[in-house]
C-alpha cells in the first residue's frame, strides 16, 4: 500500500466556527473569569446529563480531589482504584493524604468487582471506578459493594461524556461524577472539569472549595447587608472554570452527540474489519450499556505474530499515523510501584491488557479515507509479520 505523506495525528480537537463565535462574543462582552457563561454552561451541563447539579471547574483532577475533599476522605484512609487509569486518579488520593489501593480489572477493563471485594479492609474509605475508554464500569455491582461495607464511591468518568448504563447517564446516578474537557476528551473547554451530582449539600459545598472557600450565600442568609459581604467558611482552593472556557464548553456541549455518533461509527468500522482476522479485537462493551467511545483499544494476540508489543507500536510511524498507550499501569510506575512495593504480577489482568494494546486515532475529525488507511495499515502490519 502507498504511505500517505502527512501524519495522521492520534486526536484532534473539533473546533468550528460555533466555538470561536462563542469565545469571541465572551472576550467583546468582559467578563472573562467565572461568569454568567460558566453558570450556564453547568446549568446546560446539568440538563444534558439529567442530573440536579454541575459544578464545574478547571480539570477532571481538580474535580476528582475536591470531590474527594467533599466525601471526608482523610490520610490514612484507604482508596481503591484501578491501577489501568491516568496518573491524576491516583495522584489526588496521596494529595488526600491516603493511600490508593490498585485493583484489577474485569473484560470491560474497568475495575473489576470481585477484586474490590477482596482489597476491601477496615481502612477502606472509598473506590473510585474509572469508565475505561467510554466504557461504563458495573455501577450496581460496585454500588452494592459500597453500600454493604459502607464505603462511598465517586466516578472517574473522564472519558464518559454521554455514556449510558443501564438507560442512565453516567454523572446521574447516587455518586458524585468527575469529567473532564481536557483538549483530547469527547468534549472539550481546553481545560476543564465538572462535578455532577443530584445531592444539594455536597453542590454547596463544592461551589464552596473551589473558590477560595468563599460562601455567596451566607449574606443572604443572615442579614440585610449587601452584596459586598462575603465569609470565608473554608480553606478553600482555586480552581474554578473561566468563562472563556466555558464558552468553548457550550459550543461543543451542543455537538457533543453528534461526536459521540461519529465515533461509534469508527468504532463499528474498525470492529467489522478486525474481526476479519483471528489475531485482533477489542473491548465488548458490558450488557446494558451504551459507551461513549474515548479510545479505541486494539488488542493484538502477540503469540501469533513475530513483532513484540514495542515493535508493533512502533511500526505505525513508518506508516506516518500517530498512536498512543492508555495506560500504563499505575502499579508499575516507579513513584506507586516503590512507594507500597508493587511488583510484575499484582495484578495480571491489567498487565495482559497492558502487554496486548494499542490505542489507535478515534475521533470526528477522521475521514472515511482516514479509517480506510488505518484499518489497511494495521492489515498490512499484521499480515507481512505473522507466525
Ligand atoms: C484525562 C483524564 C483525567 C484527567 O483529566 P484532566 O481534565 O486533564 O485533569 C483523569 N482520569 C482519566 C481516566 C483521564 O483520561
Amino acid at each position: 500500500m502507498e504511505i500517505r505523506k502527512e501524519f495522521l495525528p492520534f486526536t484532534l480537537p473539533t473546533i468550528e466556527d460555533e466555538e470561536i463565535d462563542e469565545v469571541v462574543d465572551t472576550l467583546k462582552n468582559g467578563w472573562l473569569t467565572m461568569g454568567p457563561k460558566t453558570k450556564k454552561f453547568e446549568d446546560e451541563f446539568a440538563n444534558y446529563i439529567g442530573c440536579k447539579y454541575a459544578i464545574s471547574v478547571n480539570s477532571c483532577t481538580a474535580a476528582l480531589f475536591l470531590a474527594g475533599k467533599v466525601l471526608g476522605i482523610k490520610p490514612k484512609d484507604e482508596i481503591i482504584l484501578p491501577s489501568l487509569t491516568f496518573a491524576s486518579t491516583a495522584n489526588i488520593v496521596e494529595h488526600l493524604g491516603a493511600r490508593p489501593v490498585f485493583a484489577d480489572v474485569d473484560s470491560t477493563i474497568c475495575i473489576d468487582p470481585e477484586d474490590i471485594k477482596r482489597k476491601i479492609t477496615e481502612k477502606t474509605k472509598a473506590i473510585i471506578p474509572v469508565h475505561y475508554a467510554g466504557h461504563p464500569a458495573a455501577m450496581n455491582e460496585i454500588n452494592e459493594i459500597a453500600e454493604d461495607n459502607s464505603i462511598l464511591v465517586f466516578e472517574d468518568a473522564a472519558h464518559a461524556v454521554g455514556s449510558e448504563y443501564k438507560g442512565n447517564k453516567i454523572g446521574n446516578g447516587k455518586n458524585l461524577a468527575c469529567f473532564s474537557f481536557y483538549a483530547t476528551k469527547n468534549m472539550t473547554t481546553g481545560e476543564g472539569g465538572m462535578i455532577t451530582t443530584n445531592n444539594e449539600k455536597f453542590a454547596e459545598k463544592l461551589r464552596i472549595l473551589r473558590l477560595h472557600g468563599i460562601s455567596r450565600d451566607a449574606w443572604k442568609r443572615y442579614s440585610s447587608k449587601g452584596s459586598w459581604y462575603y465569609e470565608v467558611t473554608a480553606a478553600g482552593y482555586k480552581c474554578n472554570m473561566t468563562d472563556i472556557n466555558a464558552s468553548l464548553g457550550l459550543a461543543q456541549l451542543r455537538k457533543v452527540d453528534s461526536f459521540n455518533k461519529k465515533r461509534a461509527e469508527i468504532v463499528e468500522k474498525y470492529n467489522s474489519e478486525f474481526s476479519k482476522t483471528d489475531v485482533l479485537s477489542t473491548i465488548k462493551s458490558r450488557e446494558n450499556t451504551k459507551p461513549a467511545y474515548h479510545l479505541y483499544p486494539l488488542i493484538v494476540d502477540f503469540t501469533k505474530l513475530s513483532l513484540s508489543h514495542a515493535e508493533f507500536i512502533d511500526k505505525f510511524k513508518e506508516y506516518n499515523i500517530g498512536v498512543s498507550l492508555h495506560f500504563i499501569p499505575l502499579h508499575l510506575q516507579p513513584y506507586y510501584k516503590e512507594k507500597y512495593n508493587y511488583k510484575e504480577g499484582d495484578l495480571p489482568k491489567t498487565e495482559r491488557f497492558y502487554n496486548s494494546v494499542v490505542s489507535l486515532p478515534l475521533h470526528p475529525r477522521l475521514s472515511d479515507r482516514d479509517v480506510k488507511y488505518i484499518v489497511d495499515s494495521v492489515i498490512e502490519i499484521i499480515q507481512k509479520n505473522k507466525n
